[in-house]
């Protein structure tokens, strides 16, 4: 498997530190708002990574961190009068939701920046002992020129970024391109003790932090969009490696930007949409499908076209799979055919080539071109009159396939006002003859089916989740 690493700019094979696991960190959001769609970009990619990963058999420990500390949420908590956590637990709780509609796996460990204080602190007291720090008035800067390789990540010379740097007319810094690993508190600021000053970390210290705590001090993939190359993730590199005397991660992705109307997504440009916004319009799965129908490392741009054209596309494999289930209740048991043994050994070489475009850097675009192509062979050969085996495995490819894409092919056959009416009249009747086990039986199908019952006084009230 080939993955493009951009500390070497080459695609190259991809071998784990320990075999058969996969120590993986995805930078997550900054939880002052809910999530845009261009943040949902690197959460689809790298869900997709990770999924590849493990069909391949790895064992993936998968870390991403919520950046709960930040100007944007203080600056929303004072505009609310509210506290910093207010904001942070009410936007990660949002954030959960709409990684739940895009059928995103709950990570191994999700890290908040404020529970890991300790562990910052630490390892700021570690670079200080170290020399790759010191304190000034409360603040403590990393000591950016005592670390030989700054630059490697993203081929920036040191010399040349100093130069591009205004220099403040009073800088307590001993050099223009040191950065802040902790900073002292301003009036209404939430802080914590420290041995410099009452204050807050600084940004790159958390991801350095809560990678070596939740993955140990070397990992195998880094990831995140690629404006976080630098100064991010330079920094990242500069702190971990300096504190270790280690190679911090052997792999570094980055996925390009999600654009609008061929312009960089922003909010400040205000040109962007949420995806509680688009998930209005569209059903997530179709946002899914649509980042995952261009490379990750290729620029996209969003648009209601290219959206109508995935949801088609999605809903030509939800159908193929939809007619496949119907034709297994009625097809027969039998002896596979020689065409229907062709058809499996065809069906088999473009599940080779979805594989093969995965191991091609993750070319999703390619891998699901293959799955139209099993859908195209499902639609013009299958009918009643094929064996069950066939069906079956036809079925069986094109479920297991949209599944390492994170695509839920089945259609959710959704229950009618009608039907739920009568279930709600079933269940009130159970309840009548003390059939609690069927009255609960009845609940917990409609829960299954996304309806809530509520007893009120008035009777029983439903409604869809
Ligand atoms: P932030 O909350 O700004 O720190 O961003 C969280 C993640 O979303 C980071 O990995 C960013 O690189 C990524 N990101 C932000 N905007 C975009 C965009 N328009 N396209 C793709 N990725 C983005
Ligand atoms: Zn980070």
């Amino acid at each position: 498997m080939k993955l493009y690493n951009t500390l070497t700019k080459k695609k190259e094979e991809f071998i784990p530190i320990e075999e058969g696991k996969v120590r993986m960190y995805v930078c997550g959001p900054t939880v002052y708002n809910y999530i845009h769609i261009g943040n949902a970009r690197p959460v689809i990619v790298f869900d997709t990574v990770r999924r590849y990963l493990e069909y391949k058999g790895y064992e993936v420990n998968f870390v991403s961190n919520f950046t709960d500390v930040d100007d944007k949420i203080i600056k929303k908590a004072i505009e609310e009068g509210v506290t910093a956590t207010t904001i942070s637990e009410r936007y990660i709780e949002e954030c959960h939701k709409d990684m739940e509609g895009l059928n995103i796996k709950p990570a191994t460990t999700n890290p908040k920046a404020t529970e890991e204080i300790d562990g910052m602190i630490e390892m700021i007291s570690t670079l200080i002992k170290k020399g790759h720090a010191y304190e000034k008035n409360g603040t403590v800067y990393f000591r950016t020129r005592s670390f030989k390789d700054y630059g490697k990540l993203s081929k920036k010379n040191i010399d040349d970024l100093e130069a591009g740097i205004r220099i403040a007319v009073v800088d307590e810094k001993e050099d223009p391109m040191d950065f802040v690993l902790w900073k002292p508190k301003k009036e209404g600021e939430p802080y914590w003790t420290s041995p410099w000053s009452d204050g807050r970390p600084g940004w790159h210290i958390e991801c350095s932090v809560m990678s070596k705590k939740y993955l140990g001090e070397q990992i195998d993939i880094h990831a995140g969009g690629e404006d976080l190359v630098f100064p991010h993730h330079e920094n990242e590199i500069a702190q971990s490696e300096a504190c270790n005397g280690k190679e911090f991660a052997k792999y570094w992705m980055h996925n390009a930007f999600l654009n609008i109307d061929n312009k960089k997504m922003s909010k400040s440009d205000g040109n962007f949409f949420t995806v509680r916004e688009i998930s209005e319009e569209y059903p997530l799965q179709v946002l899914r499908f649509f980042m995952l129908s261009a490379h990750y490392r290729s620029p996209l741009n969003f648009s209601r076209d290219l959206m109508e054209a995935s949801q088609n596309g999605l809903e030509r494999i939800l159908t193929a799979v939809y007619n496949l289930e119907h034709l297994l209740d009625s097809a027969a048991s039998k002896e596979l055919s020689e065409a229907e043994k062709n058809l499996i050994g065809e069906i088999e070489s473009l599940n080779a080539k979805f594989d093969a475009a995965m191991e091609d850097d993750f070319n999703t675009a390619d891998a699901i071109a293959a799955i139209f192509e099993i859908v195209k062979a499902a639609n013009s050969n299958l009918t009643s009159d094929n064996s069950k085996e066939v069906i079956q495995t036809l079925l069986d490819k094109v479920l297991k396939l949209t599944d390492i894409l994170g695509i839920q092919a089945k259609k959710e056959e959704e229950l009618l006002a009608e039907e739920v009416e009568q279930l709600i009249e079933d269940r009130q009747n159970a309840r009548k003859s003390k059939d609690f086990a069927k009255a609960d039986e009845i609940r917990n199908l409609l829960l299954e089916k996304g309806i809530i019952l509520e007893d009120t006084r008035e009777g029983v009230r439903w409604k869809r989740a």
